[in-house]
């Protein structure tokens, strides 16, 4: 592992692995961060911050300004849990039946934890503010959105924001930076054909609804690969689809579900428009008719040229080439730090949390995901680099 380590953070390893798994071992799904947000919250008033609670309903934002004052820099670390069953059988496993850290959130926000208590400590000199931002519902209901709406960035003023995930496939401990349309946005589309139920031997009574169905589905399929721009990069899939319960009833209703992902906004407009129109169309064409409902959209994640330059070069200066991957690629899952991004310019870098087959190789939203607890150390490290640096 690169030397990507502030010896003070490396001392308090163990301390800082205990709240880990200890969060690991209690895990709160979306919006219920209650007990994390209360010890985050504690934690960062027992280390000297200002701390503001229940922005976003468990939200947390420490803060704390040093030296002349001067520039404002925001560090955002996720805290919520996914609805997994832990099959990993470790000592700190989930005790919570059907809830799992299984994305690693319970090690950014003890990564976040342990940058704190450094940022906040003698050895730490700045001019300016820092934001911690502890957010709640990345997986689902956008909670850094509802910190927005909730006054964030008028509440607490950041001239710049940086967030980071753990990535297993990454080599351990090593920092990745990718400037640009970096994850796609990601939106649930449900599609209701409304039809007109009856005997499934008398078709000719009927609207049929299923029959709709299966022509929407082939249609939509069509949208990537007729309307986008060859080269462009836009997905649609059909997840689930509902209708019907019995072998000789034709439903009233047949209902899908989509998930819709691009990495540019102008293509995710096209992708949203082209399914109204073909949803709305191809029902009429049976005689049916479409509503079609788009909800927990999240943007395309941009990281801003200047910050990501400013984080890579940062991470090059301090630590070397070495602690630095060059193969980062986008990816078409999605962030909803991407809203903090339209909002901000800002950075969203990765952290290897270990290869296939090693420590921390499985990758994340898998029951067997092992968050690996060698990375807080370099992970807390270089988000002080990002504060000295930035806040001169
Ligand atoms: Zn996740
Ligand atoms: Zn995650």
């Amino acid at each position: 592992m690169p030397n990507l380590v502030i010896p003070e953070i490396k001392s308090w390893e163990d301390e800082m692995m205990a709240i880990r798994r200890h969060l690991h071992a209690h895990p709160e799904l979306s919006l219920e961060e209650f007990e994390t947000s209360q010890l985050v919250a504690e934690l960062l008033e027992s280390y000297g911050y200002q701390v503001t609670r229940a922005i976003g309903r468990t939200g947390v934002v420490g803060s704390l300004t040093k030296g002349r004052g001067g520039k404002a820099i925001g560090l955002r670390a996720d805290m919520d849990a996914l609805p997994i069953h832990e099959t990993t059988g470790l000592e700190w496993a989930s005790k919570h039946p059907g809830k799992m850290h299984a994305c690693g959130h319970d090690g950014h926000t003890t990564i976040l934890l342990a940058a704190a208590r450094y940022i906040a400590s003698e050895a730490c000199q700045f001019n300016g503010t820092v934001h911690l931002i502890f957010q709640p519902a990345e997986e689902a209901f956008g909670g850094a959105d509802l910190m927005i709406k909730e006054g964030l960035f008028d509440r607490f003023a950041c001239d710049c924001v940086f967030a980071l995930h753990n990535m297993p496939g990454m080599p351990t401990g090593k920092l990745g930076f990718y400037s640009g349309n970096f994850m796609a946005s990601a939106d649930t589309v449900k599609i209701t054909i409304k039809g007109y139920g009856g005997h499934g031997a008398h078709p000719d009574r009927t609207i049929d609804p299923v029959v709709t169905a299966a022509a929407l589905i082939m249609s939509l399929q069509t949208i990537v690969s007729r309307n986008v721009t060859p080269g462009e990069t836009a997905i649609v899939t059909v997840g689930t689809i509902q209708a019907g319960i019995a072998s000789n009833v034709i439903p009233e209703s047949a209902v899908m579900e989509l998930t819709v992902r691009a990495m540019k906004p102008e293509v995710r407009e096209l992708l949203i428009r082209r399914i109204r129109e073909t949803a709305e169309l191809t029902a009429q064409s049976y005689g049916a008719q479409s509503e079609t409902e788009v909800y927990d959209s999240y943007p395309v994640l941009i990281n801003t040229d200047e910050q990501t330059a400013f984080a890579r070069n940062l991470a090059v200066q301090c630590f070397g080439e070495a602690a630095v991957v060059n193969d980062v690629t986008p990816t078409t899952g999605s962030e909803d730090f991407a809203f903090m991004l339209q909002q901000r310019p800002g950075s969203y870098f990765l952290l290897g949390n270990g290869m296939p087959g090693e420590k921390g190789g499985c990758m994340v939203h898998n029951p067997e995901y092992d968050f690996n607890d060698a990375i807080i150390a370099p992970g807390a490290s270089f988000f002080v680099k990002l504060v000295e640096a930035y806040c001169r």
